[in-house]
């Protein structure tokens, strides 16, 4: 599974990073990040959740 993170949507609210530490982290310009595009297996399912839980729909899961 491959996620984006649509820059122009994400606010910084940091909720993918909660739910998803292993995979989401703030860059330094404040928006979400990640160093995981390609998602490993065990950490998918939260991927998943985070892309869900985001509140402007910013993650998109592949
Ligand atoms: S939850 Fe969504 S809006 Fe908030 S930091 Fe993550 S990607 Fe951005």
């Amino acid at each position: 599974m491959r996620i984006t993170i649509d820059e122009d949507r994400c606010r910084g609210h940091g909720v993918c990073c909660t739910v998803s530490p292993e995979v989401f982290d703030i860059g330094d310009d404040g928006y979400a990040v990640t160093e995981q595009p390609d998602v490993p297996r065990e950490f998918q399912q939260a991927a998943r959740t985070a892309a869900m839980s985001c509140p402007e729909r910013a993650i998109s899961c592949h």
